[in-house]
């Protein structure tokens, strides 16, 4: 009897194994402090994105492993093949398209303004005035950065605070560090939700399309495109985004 028994677990034993060395894993970058797309819960890496991702993966066949890093660290990830993929709520650009392949659009992003309650910023326009002399909060590297730098900062119209991540950027608006943060309009409903004495202005600054970025000529990208397209047709990828965002009715 015991000698079934250690043949049956030596066999069970040889056979995880040989599962574990089959099944691929696909590594995927994010910053995950970019709710709701992506949020650390206890120990793991939640939202948006990393749903869609698991979902993609498993589709094709692959286990997930979700590597967190700092946005900016995101693309040289994928530059020096550390990671398979990048879902981090990543806009499409002209200038990211020279270092790396984005897949089809999956999301639409909207770079907003955050600011105290009792802020004299009324509307985005405020901080393009003649003479406007504002601190702006942004998160390292991302689209908000790098349109803040070129309309505000190289304006002159006032100077650009960079953080390594969104949270830091909110909590130096807390702190009187800056006076307004620019950033993607879910996160800083996030953002606002969670912190008492801020406010979202009612205009927007720019629309942008999030995709999943790739490796330059990696094989994965039209495998990545048919199994999304799948989950865009069955319903899959709303059920997702229902998950986490109110969609309401007019959306
Ligand atoms: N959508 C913005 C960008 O691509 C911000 C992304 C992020 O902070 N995770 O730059």
């Amino acid at each position: 009897m015991k000698k079934l028994t250690a043949l049956i677990l030596a066999l069970v034993l040889a056979l995880s194994m040989t599962c574990a060395a089959l099944a691929d894993t696909l590594t995927m970058c994010t910053n995950a402090s970019f709710p709701p797309y992506e949020f650390v819960d206890g120990d793991k890496v939640v939202g948006i994105d990393a749903e869609i991702a698991a979902a993609v993966a498993a589709k094709l066949g692959y286990d997930l492993e979700i590597m967190d890093i700092e946005f900016s660290a995101c693309i040289p990830a994928l530059v020096s093949g550390k990671a398979n993929f990048c879902m981090a709520g990543m806009t499409v650009t002209e200038e990211r398209k020279q270092s790396v392949d984005f897949s089809d659009s999956y999301a639409t992003g909207v770079q907003v303004v955050i600011v105290k309650e009792d802020s004299a910023i009324a509307t985005v326009d405020d901080l393009f005035a003649e003479g406007a002399k504002h601190v702006v909060g942004v998160q390292e590297s991302t689209t908000g950065d790098i349109y803040v730098t070129g309309d505000i900062e190289e304006a002159g119209l006032g100077t650009v605070n960079r953080y390594q991540n969104g949270n830091d950027a909110v909590m130096a608006l807390l702190a009187g560090k800056v006076d307004c943060v620019v950033i993607d309009n879910e996160p800083a409903k996030a953002y606002v939700a969670a912190n008492a004495g801020l406010k979202i202005l009612d205009t927007e600054y720019i629309v942008e399309e999030y995709a999943a970025a790739f490796p330059k000529g990696s094989d994965l990208l039209e495998k990545f495109n048919t199994a999304l397209a799948e989950l865009k047709a069955d319903g899959t990828l709303d059920a997702i985004v229902a998950k986490y965002i109110n969609t309401g009715d007019a959306e």
